[in-house]
């Protein structure tokens, strides 16, 4: 019977040897609760392996030192399996930690019990070697102490099924209940009945192992419980939405998900092997699946859905390619967002592009009679003797100025805010740009009887390169305003510069007036379109609120920027800084001149020797010129279209031909062509000069790009249109 019960319990030893190794190589990252559950599994092979010798020694002096060795085990379960069962009812009631520390009190208690006159070993049939408690101190301690650790067992898991929160939990308890009977069942065998004279049984080795099975148990139902990759995994697998399809090395289909089949319209029993191709358009060869993941757009067979497929590789323990889980996207919804966006897109493009052909057209409608109206008013104003007649005419005049101001910045802004303004680079002198900004200006500082400072930095290189023109029109905008919201004082304009490196200064322009000033909680506001501020005073002052916001949209444009220091009722510092690339730092002449112009009587040229010819499609453009110019003798010629112009042009030569671009049949550009191809022509020489209503910013640089030799915009003002003829022909 002894060789039976070693037997056994050598069977127990291997059973939970193999345990623990199970419990401390799972998948699972270690937690201590796991390593406790080893622990409870060790200390039982441990107890189940010694005591396994006992019973078939024949000297009890080695039956006493198996047994010793077992007892190790004995309290390394009853510890571990306290502390295991402690955590799962939560460690934070101060009775837990007492039931926790108890069974530590063996450290004491072993080498007491252990000592060779507490237990007497003997024969006995037919269990073999076995033993007797004898009456002492130490064995009834340990009794108490086996009898403290049921108990402390019975409790927390009493507990745990009373105020357990979750059903498991609850269920748990049941059945720890249930093993720590079988263990104290079994118990009274070999720790209470040898204290009454019976021989021990080794009944708790048995029934522990029982109790170690059963924990297991609870420990698998526990762990199976609570959110773990494992047990959640097979979850997430069939209750996600996204349709998900493993397959093998072989790129054999081998598990689809709840969404695949039904998005795949496959047959939930019969998908096994399919290979992806079969499912997809896509070449199966050429997927290569080289890095761990990739991403591969195409048709779905069973319902034509356009599909991003993300195929990732899983690898088995020794790095070998497992097979791959593909996680199906469909993107057919978002490609239809897309395309809507898309054509949403191209009829907000369609419309901005109508709205901006729309502004051209409109400014270059508004031009023409526009034309008229100024042409002939000046002719009014030349010819009446009446003060009266004189004055409306200024009105007029000044009325139809303030339209085409307004015209050409519309029409700047929306091609700012379409985004066709260019900013066209090329090498220039500083100096120049300087000049034409007093010359433009200086009239209107005068007659506003306001003094004018130039304040230039002496060092600054004058030899830039940029955006001449777009730098001029910021600066005049700046000032102009400078000039209109001044009533009295002066105006200054410095010009200085800072290093950005070898090549690029930053160019700094500040325009100070000593005007009305602007509020601090307008400054953000007036460079919005339309906006303006103390919209009460100023609408006695003529603007629109565009300029600032063109100008700010240009320096940025240029990658500048624009700041504005003003104190309200003192003045206003408007600083633009615009960086420019230096052609060469030569400092050259910086001397400007202040060409104040006095406002005298009109002075016009003479010239009767000179013949010009007129063409343009309508006929008050026409005569506007003619009128304008009979003040100056000169000889002029009208034409109505292009091919007349050419026929005109084919027998006489002319001092300068004024061409308009828009008239219908043949444009102005397709006449110049003609006019340049002509042959041994009497007007080889003769400078063609582009009259048109285009007078966006820039449209000067694309005529004369175009061949033509110089522009001049309509409405014609007299002062421009005698100015550009005297750069042609001899006048007196
Ligand atoms: P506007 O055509 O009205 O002058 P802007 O865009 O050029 O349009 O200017 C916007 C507003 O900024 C103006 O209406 C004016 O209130 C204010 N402002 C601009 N420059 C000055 C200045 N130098 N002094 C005082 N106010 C100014």
């Amino acid at each position: 019977m002894g060789r039976i019960l070693s037997y056994i319990m050598f069977g127990f030893f291997v059973c939970t040897a193999i345990m623990s190794v199970s419990v401390l190589h799972s998948k699972e990252k270690l937690n201590i609760n796991n390593i406790l559950f080893a622990l409870v599994c060790i200390g039982s092979s441990i107890w189940s392996f010694c005591f396994g010798f006992i019973w078939i020694q024949e000297s009890p002096t080695v039956a006493y030192y198996w047994r010793c060795a077992g007892m190790v085990g004995t309290f390394m379960y009853m510890i571990c399996a306290i502390l295991v069962i402690a955590r799962w009812c939560g460690r934070d009631m101060w009775w837990v930690k007492i039931i926790e520390l108890f069974p530590f009190s063996a450290v004491i208690l072993y080498p007491f019990l252990m000592q060779k006159k507490n237990t007497v070993y003997h024969m006995s049939s037919p269990i073999g070697m076995t033993y007797l408690f004898t009456p002492s101190i130490w064995n009834t301690l340990y009794d108490i102490y086996c009898v403290g650790c049921a108990a402390g067992l019975f409790i927390l898991s009493g507990f745990l099924v009373k105020n357990g929160e979750r059903k498991w939990e609850r269920v748990t308890g049941i059945r720890l209940i249930f093993c720590e009977c079988v263990i104290v069942a079994g118990m009274l065998l070999d720790t209470i009945m040898p204290m009454f004279g019976f021989s021990a049984f080794p009944g708790s080795t048995l029934s522990q192992f029982l109790g170690v099975l059963l924990v297991y148990r609870v420990y698998l139902f526990v762990n199976k419980n609570q959110v773990k990759l494992e047990n959640v995994s097979e979850f997430v697998y069939y209750s996600v939405k996204l349709p998900m399809l493993i397959y093998d090395y072989n790129k054999h289909l081998k598990i689809a998900n709840k969404s695949a089949v039904d998005f795949l319209k496959l047959s939930a029993y019969d998908y096994q092997d399919v290979m992806l191709s079969k499912l997809f358009e896509v070449d199966e060869e050429k997927i290569s699946y080289g890095g761990n993941s990739k991403k591969v757009d195409a048709r779905c067979r069973a319902n034509n859905a356009h599909c991003r497929l993300d195929i990732n590789r899983i690898g088995d323990d020794f790095g070998e390619i497992m097979g791959y889980i593909v996680i199906i996207d469909d993107l057919t919804d978002k490609i239809r967002t897309i395309e809507e966006l898309e054509a949403a897109r191209r009829s907000a493009d369609d419309a901005n592009k109508a709205k901006s052909a729309f502004l051209a057209q409109m400014s270059h409608e508004i031009r023409t009679p526009l034309n008229t109206v100024l042409g002939m008013n000046e002719m009014i104003s030349r010819e009446t003797e009446s003060d009266q007649i004189a004055n409306y005419s200024f009105y007029i005049k000044s009325a139809g100025e303030t339209l085409l101001g307004i015209i050409n910045d519309i029409l700047d802004l929306s091609k700012l805010e379409a985004g066709k303004t260019n900013i066209i680079t090329e090498d220039y002198n500083l100096k120049f740009i300087v000049n034409d900004i007093i010359n433009l200006i200086s009239l209107k500082i005068k007659e506003k009887g306001l003094r004018f400072k130039l304040k230039m930095s002496k060092d600054i290189p004058m030899f830039l390169h940029g955006d001449a023109l777009r730098i001029k029109q910021i600066i005049i905008n700046i000032m102009n305003n400078a000039v209109k919201y001044t009533q009295q004082g002066s105006i200054t304009l410095g010009i200085d510069w800072e290093k950005i490196d070898k090549e690029n200064i930053q160019l700094i322009f500040s325009i100070r007036d000593t005007g009305r000033g602007i509020k601090k909680e307008d400054i953000d506001r007036i460079f919005s379109p339309f906006e303006r501020a103390e919209e009460q005073k100023n609408h006695l002052i003529e603007g629109n609120g565009l300029g600032l916001s063109i100008t700010k949209k240009l320096v940025s444009l240029m990658n500048g920027k624009v700041n504005v220091n003003s104190v309200f009722g003192e003045g206003s510092v408007f600083e633009v800084q615009i960086p420019q690339k230096i052609v060469h730092d030569k400092n050259g002449d910086n001397t400007v001149s202040l060409n104040m112009k006095e406002k005298g009587k009109a002075y016009h040229i003479k010239a009767p020797e000179a013949h010009v010819l007129v063409v343009d499609d309508v006929e008050t453009n026409r005569i506007v010129v003619k009128e304008l110019l009979r003040i100056t003798h000169i000889n002029v010629e009208l034409a109505e279209s292009g091919e007349r112009c050419l026929e005109l042009m084919s027998k006489k030569r002319y001092d300068i031909v004024f061409l308009d671009h828009m008239m219908p049949e043949m444009d102005g550009i397709e006449t110049l062509r003609h006019i340049k191809a002509m042959k041994n022509s009497l007007n080889e020489d003769t400078p063609v000069i582009v009259m048109t209503a285009n007078a966006v910013t820039g449209a000067k640089r694309a005529y004369l790009s175009e061949g033509f030799d110089d522009y001049i915009s309509k409405p014609i003002g007299y002062i421009e249109l005698e100015n550009i003829i005297k750069k042609y022909i001899d006048v007196k």
